[in-house]
């Protein structure tokens, strides 16, 4: 059924209707009822969640069977009863924003498994957004897992910004995360999504093996280049991001 539409929790896919009845194509597919969508798998490096898994369920995982920061980001999201029908595959699979799972996904480099007709492949999420920052997952693919690498961090902070139970057009979500190795920066991620998605590995590689506490002219540079890479979201949300920036790098200055 190539057009048939996918709905998981159809948290998001009812939200875009503001009739009294609901419009909704003569095929569709349940997601929630396949259970192979449903399963979590947890191995000592991984774990790979289904794309249909609540993020209420996500939440409610045992201790250390997911990453803080994923755990951290998903607080962030609207209310217990939304959380309780949205489902991770939903929130990733959203095309006209970003949601906000996206930026800890993007961190934790997260492979998305997406299946389209008999071919199946692993994407890292970071590679679902397009030139200008917009969300890009392959029309007519499914994602159907999400593994995620249980890497253990020093430091991983997750903040929203503008309405907070609602995706709305000043609504965006930050998250980092530090690894330092003998008194090194060992690894350094840092991503931003609301309507468009900021993640540049570049900034990331050149701050990499400074020696922390960060050094203030360091740290300049570096926030003047994320500033500079935020330049084109509307004024009040690159002034946000840089305060976020500034308090990632605080903490690595201390
Ligand atoms: C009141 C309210 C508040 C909300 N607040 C927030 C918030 O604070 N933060 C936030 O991030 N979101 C929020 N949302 C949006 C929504 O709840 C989440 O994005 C949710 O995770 C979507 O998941 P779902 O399973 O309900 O997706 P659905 O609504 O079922 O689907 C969303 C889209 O993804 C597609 N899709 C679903 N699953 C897959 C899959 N496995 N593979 C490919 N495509 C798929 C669907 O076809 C559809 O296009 C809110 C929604 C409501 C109604």
């Amino acid at each position: 059924m190539p057009n048939a539409l996918l709905y998981a929790g159809g948290s998001d896919i009812l939200r875009a209707q503001a009739g009294r009845s609901l419009a909704l194509p003569a095929e569709i597919i349940l997601l929630g009822s396949v259970a192979e969508l449903r399963q979590v798998a947890l191995s000592e490096r991984f774990v790979e969640i289904g794309a249909a898994v609540s993020l209420a369920e996500i939440l409610e995982l045992r201790e250390n069977a997911v990453p803080e920061l994923l755990l951290k980001t998903l607080r962030l999201v609207a209310t217990p009863s939304v959380r309780s029908l949205a489902t991770i595959g939903g929130n990733l699979a959203a095309q006209d924003r970003f949601m906000d799972a996206w930026p800890a996904l993007a961190c934790l480099d997260a492979l998305a498994e997406c299946r389209r007709g008999t071919e199946s492949r692993w994407v890292n999420v970071n590679r679902f957004v397009d030139a200008e920052g917009r969300p890009s997952l392959p029309p007519g693919s499914l994602v159907t897992r999400i593994r995620l690498p249980l890497d253990v961090w020093d430091l991983s902070a997750a903040r929203k910004i503008g309405t907070k139970d609602y995706p709305g057009r000043s609504t965006a979500v930050f998250a980092f995360l530090a690894r330092a190795d003998k008194g090194i920066l060992a690894d350094f991620r840092l991503a931003f999504a609301g309507e468009r998605a900021i993640r540049d590995r570049d900034i990331e590689t050149r701050i990499l093996g400074r020696r922390l506490p960060l050094p203030a002219r360091e740290r300049e540079t570096r926030a003047a280049e994320y500033r500079e890479r935020a330049a084109g979201l509307p004024p009040a949300m690159a002034a946000a991001f840089a305060a976020l920036v500034d308090g990632a790098f605080d903490l690595l200055s201390r």
